[in-house]
């Protein structure tokens, strides 16, 4: 997988921010397009499923909040990951949107390399984590699935065959003597046949859902959705073949002068009445026959030995249980019991398993999975939730006491005057340029129809910030005024207008204290008179 693979569905009623995004984005990654909450709901459920939405928050019917919402709280569509796209600017949306399960927040009219630059970090944090996944399911040394990944593989199989009613098949496989070949010719050895092996038996799977895995140690295990006893005889016999005909010498075996392997296959009926691990039964105690009767050959089930499989499981009930973790003999007993209306069935608990696989390793790879789905699976837990909370309050209790400790060791009051360093800062605002022409050009890619676009934008979006601004002071509000004038300067920054984007930024600063915020509120008005203008006509050209 690499970023270019991943797809990104990009929501806005307003066709030219969808045309604008989708243009930006189209070189990067795979672009699909929606004009309506309806639609975006309809595009993640279907094949064009995406891995990342830009989503518009007001839209008519659904908007973008609820949206995100329908979105994380179902299971298919809670990875997508939600990047608000929004003209809302104030502080209190931003939040719904992030406690929606949104992983970022951007406001229009929007600076390109932002979106371009936030849009690549949540796509190369994906891209990690799935790597990160797809290698903690895969064997180090034989590179099939390990044993994790099958579990897993196999429950849903199960549930798949349960609802499709077609017969699930399971081959259990052994290489033979492999004790005697480690002690003979090497670990080395020894490893070094485990991987031909394992590629050898891939190779003799041909159907497209088949699946190989190593059970652990010397044995391997092939799952065969939508196959019969009399199908999965003949992979079973194919695998066989090609693991003999490596032609890997060993001396030391009682059934043959090379490397061999014994399987025992199982099919079944997924019922109500069974678990998954029935069919691991059914497989391990043919694969039991197969060594008993000489090894290098396969043994296929029959009914005598479903009654045994069954009698055995009526005979230990309380052992009763559908998670195949009990499978493991290493582990603790199950935690989980099942219900009644679960399938039941005893553990099984094969008596020869040695498991090759690091319980350490593994440990580890729970602990990155388990951070990963916290991460990306929203809603978050009550836990995580409390302790961001906290987080959350000692950040804003720090940032009142920064604010003291500014105002020379006491709090300062709303009317305080600044202090004269910021006096200068404020001045050196004349040497801005009011608009740079050329940064704006270089921003967009040296692409005029997106520059116009985003020069579009800001004109339409910013005589509203102006009457937010004015209102933020005219209440006192420190709070409002700092996020306004801290949007205003981004803003600002989209279209290289260099001297607002240098007062919103004082403003920024200044929030706390009354009189010069009054001063520059007006200071930033008389500019954006002159700025528009100026830019209206590079529109013109
Ligand atoms: P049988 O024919 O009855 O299966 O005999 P066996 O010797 O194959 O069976 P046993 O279970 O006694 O021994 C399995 C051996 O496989 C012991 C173990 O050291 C070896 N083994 C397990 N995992 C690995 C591995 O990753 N690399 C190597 N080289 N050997 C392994
Ligand atoms: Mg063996
Ligand atoms: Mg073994």
């Amino acid at each position: 997988m690499k970023s270019q693979d991943y797809r990104i569905l990009i929501v806005d009623d307003e066709p030219a921010n969808v045309y604008l995004l989708s243009r930006m984005l189209r070189g990067s990654y795979r672009i699909v397009e929606a004009r309506s909450g309806e639609e975006a709901l309809a595009v993640a459920h279907g094949p064009d499923k995406p891995a990342l939405m830009l989503l518009d928050v007001m839209m008519p019917e659904i908007d973008g909040f609820e949206v995100c919402r329908r979105l994380k709280a179902d299971d298919e569509t809670k990875d997508i990951i939600v990047i608000f796209v929004t003209a809302i600017g104030d502080s209190a949306a931003e939040e719904v949107g992030l406690n929606l399960g949104a992983a970022d927040y951007i406001t229009k009219p929007i600076s390109l390399p932002i979106v371009r630059a936030r849009v690549r970090n949540q796509i190369n944090m994906r891209l990690k984590a799935d790597m990160l996944e797809g290698m903690s399911y895969i064997d180090g040394l034989t590179h099939v699935y390990n044993r994790r990944k099958f579990d897993t593989l196999l429950q849903k199989e199960w549930q798949r065959a349960r609802r499709s009613g077609k017969p699930l098949a399971l081959i259990m496989i052994d290489f033979d003597h492999f004790k005697a070949l480690n002690d003979h010719y090497g670990h080395g050895a020894g490893d070094i046949c485990l991987q031909q092996g394992a590629a050898a038996l891939g190779s003799a799977l041909k159907r497209q859902g088949d699946l190989l895995a190593r059970y652990g140690g010397e044995e391997f295990v092939a799952l065969l959705p939508e196959t019969d006893l009399e199908g999965a005889h003949r992979a079973a016999e194919a695998m066989r073949t090609a693991v003999k005909d490596l032609h890997l010498i060993h001396q030391y075996s009682s059934a043959a002068d090379h490397v061999t392997v014994s399987l025992g296959v199982a099919a079944a009926q997924a019922d109500e009445t069974h678990s998954a691990s029935f069919l691991l039964e059914l497989a391990d105690r043919a694969l039991n026959r197969a060594k008993a009767a000489g090894r290098d050959q396969t043994m296929v089930m029959d009914a005598a030995l479903e009654h045994e499989v069954n009698v055995a499981n009526l005979a230990a009930p309380e052992a009763s249980t559908d998670t195949l973790a009990t499978k493991d003999p290493d582990q603790k007993p199950p935690l989980a019991v099942s219900s009644g209306a679960q399938a039941s069935g005893p553990a099984f608990v094969p008596e020869r398993r040695r498991y090759g696989a690091d319980p350490g390793a593994q440990s580890q790879a729970e602990k990155v999975l388990g951070a990963l789905s916290e991460f990306y699976r929203w809603p978050l837990t009550a836990e995580l939730q409390a302790e961001l909370d906290s987080l959350l309050d000692t950040t804003n209790d720090l940032l009142i006491r920064v604010q003291a400790e500014c105002g020379s060791g006491a709090a300062p009051s709303p009317s305080e005057t600044h202090p004269a360093q910021t006096q200068s800062t404020i001045s050196n605002a004349h040497d801005c340029k009011h608009f740079d022409r050329d940064e704006l050009m270089q921003r967009m890619g040296d692409d005029q129809d997106i520059a116009a676009v985003t020069i579009e934008q800001f004109l339409a979006d910013v005589p509203l910030r102006l009457q937010g601004l004015r209102a933020a002071h005219q209440a006192q509000d420190v709070e409002a005024l700092r996020f306004k004038a801290h949007s205003l300067k981004g803003l600002a920054g989209a279209v290289s207008a260099l001297r607002l984007q240098h007062l919103a930024k004082c403003l920024e600063q200044e929030a706390l204290h009354l009189a010069p915020a009054s001063a520059l509120v007006d200071q930033i008005e008389q500019e954006y008179v002159l700025l528009e203008p100026l830019l209206r006509a590079v529109l013109e050209d």
